[in-house]
């Protein structure tokens, strides 16, 4: 039986986030992956300012090393094009910011840089090929068991972190609720291409509202080495409503829609469309109380707009270190608090964003919005949100 104070269930962003701050304060933990790293996520590969913000709260030396890997792709804005071809565009570097508010890479690269910059011989170790396959709930703590590089292994741990992503695994072993709602729920499917045509000089991200795909939309975002990730997205109520399948509506816009379907032109599939499910944020899902705490999807931490979920996964496993050093400080494990701070933390994001996310469904509004582009809820999102959160985080 190996002993430990604090086991993370799951090295995606979230979880390896939570292993860099329990290093920086020197907790005693064990951070366990079912898949051997470097492994693919489905993903739109779109990293957020809040991204590079949490890997300069790691080290700022991280955040240096990051932008100079040669995979991470530098982006100096977005464009929004509305269901008629209106473009609301921004250009951070047209705007005199100083450095690039995003990047993209594709998860295989970021979530093992993630990894690979643990630190060696600290207050951690990273298991690989270590599946959870039950958590017995003890006086004090739990007893995990796990699958390990086929071999049947135990846990003793004071904590247990869900960063296991959208599908559930530490709640379902617990035997507590676990929250999914369909309004609580958007599904995409993602492809990566080659030769995509269009893209700004800036790598700008580029979201598409076609009007037969409303209150979802469609993406492209450029990668490293001409390549780029392109997918679409929607809330799994409207889906269900409107019997929509996500592949065929996908082949119908690249082949109908005249803003899109010229970029594909020459351009080549890299593999079959592949589709994931993203759990929105509400307060509605408990992610903290006896023992445990759930961070990253497994929280359902994901904006419901834009579909943006790393940088809400990586700044949830930091509040969850700073609950995790009082837990010790004051023996006290109960992670209710975690819970109110993450809410308190993203109440306004989660209340305007599921608000532009419903409003969607109504053309009539985007299209006037769209063209007015001055008071709409959209222009209010990227000011607010996109901007403001730059202006924030740098
Ligand atoms: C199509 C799509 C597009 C998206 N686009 C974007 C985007 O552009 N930008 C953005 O910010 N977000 C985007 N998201 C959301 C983003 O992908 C997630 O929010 C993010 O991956 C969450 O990270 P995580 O660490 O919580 O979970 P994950 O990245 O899912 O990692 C969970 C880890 O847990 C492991 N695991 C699972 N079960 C077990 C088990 N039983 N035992 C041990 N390990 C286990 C898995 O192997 C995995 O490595 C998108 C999501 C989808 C589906």
């Amino acid at each position: 039986m190996h002993q430990v104070d604090v086991c993370i269930v799951g090295a995606g962003p979230a979880g390896s986030t939570l292993s860099h701050f329990l290093h920086k304060l020197n907790i005693d933990h064990l951070l366990i992956d079912k898949s051997q790293f470097p492994r693919d996520k489905i993903c739109g590969d779109g990293i957020t300012v809040d991204v590079l913000n949490v890997l300069k709260r790691i080290d700022p030396s991280l955040l240096e090393k990051f932008s100079q890997e040669s995979e991470m792709l530098p982006s100096w804005g977005f464009c929004f094009h509305g269901p008629k071809g209106q473009e609301l565009r921004y250009d951070f570097k047209e705007a005199g910011f100083p450095v690039a508010p995003f990047f993209t890479s594709r998860r295989m690269d970021l979530d093992d840089f993630l990894i690979r910059e643990l630190p060696a011989g600290g207050s951690g170790e990273f298991w690989p090929e270590t599946e959870l396959k039950g958590l017995q709930r003890l006086d004090e703590g739990f007893d995990a068991l796990v699958h390990r590089q086929g071999e049947e292994e135990k846990i003793r741990c004071k904590i247990i972190i869900g960063a296991e992503g959208e599908k559930p695994v530490v709640t379902r072993y617990l035997g507590l609720e676990h929250f999914r709602e369909k309004d609580h729920l958007l599904a995409a499917i993602r492809i990566y291409y080659k030769d995509l045509q269009g893209f700004d000089p800036g790598n700008h991200l580029e979201f598409f509202f076609d009007p037969h795909l409303l209150p979802g939309y469609f993406w492209a975002f450029p990668l490293s080495n001409n390549e780029a990730n392109v997918g679409l997205g929607m809330l799994s109520t409207s889906i269900a409503a409107k019997k929509i399948n996500l592949k065929k509506s996908f082949e119908e816009i690249i082949q109908r829609n005249p803003h899109i379907a010229p970029r594909f032109e020459g351009a080549v599939a890299l593999e079959k469309t592949k589709g994931w499910g993203l759990p929105i944020m509400t307060p509605k899902r408990k992610i903290g109380g006896d023992g445990y705490a759930l961070i990253g999807d497994a929280g359902g931490m994901i904006e419901a707009f834009t579909g943006k979920g790393i940088g809400p996964g990586m700044m949830s496993a930091r509040i969850a270190s700073e609950h995790i050093e009082k837990a010790f400080a004051q023996k006290n494990f109960n992670f209710q608090a975690y819970h109110d701070h993450m809410y308190r933390y993203y109440r306004s994001e989660i209340k305007h964003t599921y608000r532009l996310q419903k409003s969607l469904k109504h053309t009539w509004i985007l299209n006037p919005v769209m063209s007015l582009a001055s008071w709409s809820p959209l222009t209010r999102y990227a000011e607010d949100r996109m901007i403001r959160d730059f202006l924030k985080w740098v």
